[in-house]
């Protein structure tokens, strides 16, 4: 977070700090329209307040979502590897979950999707895209099909969005308002993880239906404040996104170089493999001082995009370790 951001922050924090002891006002209705005015120019299709449901991380938004639409007897279908919350989310909520695996490059195949939702007819879908662990983005006319095709509710997790030149699923809520909520969050573009902040963009009913489960005041005066603190600063915030997604395709290129196979990227992480064992790879780039995430996919890892420095040092962990590894591909 930039020191502007950081001092206007600490100066709404102290205002509303003389007020906690009033519960926030329940329907987050400021942060919202801050929220709406910030997806209907990022995305450019125009939303209100109606549209727009916030809450503390987008995985409080999900389980909401499976609270109002999920349950007993009730089924969720994902593309698998995907977000692994998608899930334990469901299980809490006594939501079954399907898994439809992804084809061999980690892409949702759409003839498989489709009669996967034909057969199963579940009542939620998820789509992740950009795609947690593996970092691709499902096309959007794949993503509309699959809407079509769906007996119930779409969710398209959008969680990093910002970092993908794509279209966002909101392009589709007109067409498709019964069946499509779009799942955001403040936590990667943004910078704001830890301020904890979540939303969904979809017609004014969904917003109806997770206000019958949210918790009376969910959301705290200082996470609201905190957050529309951080959205008056989307400039200079979102002015990082373009470093880095610049970044990222450094990092791709130079490991293609090295050759490493590398699922195609829209997200800030780059997923990469093919390894015969990729938790030892895992542990060469550890004992090379380099952390980076073994998701449990098999054959692949998951490295974050992080400062030019880091970056550096983790190709440099690459370079040495492509010529021992044993790769699959
Ligand atoms: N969706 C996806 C695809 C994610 O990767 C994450 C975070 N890793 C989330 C949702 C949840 O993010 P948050 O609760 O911080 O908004």
């Amino acid at each position: 977070p930039s020191e502007a951001l950081v001092k206007d922050m600490v100066a709404a924090v102290e205002k509303h700090a003389r007020q906690l002891n009033r519960y926030p006002e329940r329907d987050a209705v400021e942060l919202r329209t801050a929220l709406a005015e910030y997806v209907s120019e990022q995305t450019g299709v125009a939303v209100s307040v109606e549209n727009v449901w916030a809450a503390n991380g987008s995985n409080e938004v999900l389980q909401q979502l499976l609270q109002a639409f999920g349950g007993p007897g009730r089924s969720a279908l994902g593309f698998t590897p995907s977000y692994s919350m998608h899930p334990i989310l469901c299980a809490g909520t006594q939501t079954e979950f399907i898994s439809c695996p992804r084809d061999a490059d980690f892409r949702i195949d759409e003839e498989e999707a489709l009669e996967a939702v034909a057969k199963h007819r579940p009542d939620v879908v998820f789509i992740t895209t950009p795609n947690n662990p593996t970092g691709d983005v499902t096309p959007i006319d794949v993503v509309e099909k699959i809407v079509q095709a769906a007996p119930g509710i779409v969710i398209v997790d959008e969680a990093y969005m910002e970092f993908s030149p794509s279209p966002s699923a909101t392009t589709l809520l007109e067409k498709y308002p019964t069946k499509l909520v779009v799942s955001r969050t403040m936590s990667k573009a943004f910078d704001f993880a830890g301020g904890r902040l979540g939303y969904f963009v979809a017609d004014p009913a969904f917003v109806e239906a997770v206000m019958l489960v949210r918790l009376p005041y969910h959301l705290s005066v200082l996470s609201q404040i905190a957050a529309t603190v951080a959205l008056a600063h989307k400039e200079e915030t979102l002015g990082t996104v373009a470093k880095l997604s610049a970044e990222r395709d450094r990092v791709v290129a130079r490991l293609k170089e090295l050759g490493y196979y590398v699922v195609p990227s829209e997200s800030n992480f780059v997923s990469f493999g093919r390894f015969a064992d990729q938790h030892a790879v895992w542990q060469g780039f550890l004992d090379r001082d380099v952390l980076i995430r073994d998701n449990g996919v098999p054959g692949l890892l998951r490295a974050t995009i992080g400062l030019p420095e880091e970056n550096d040092a983790f190709l440099s962990a690459a370079a040495d370790l492509a010529d021992t590894v044993e790769m699959t591909n």
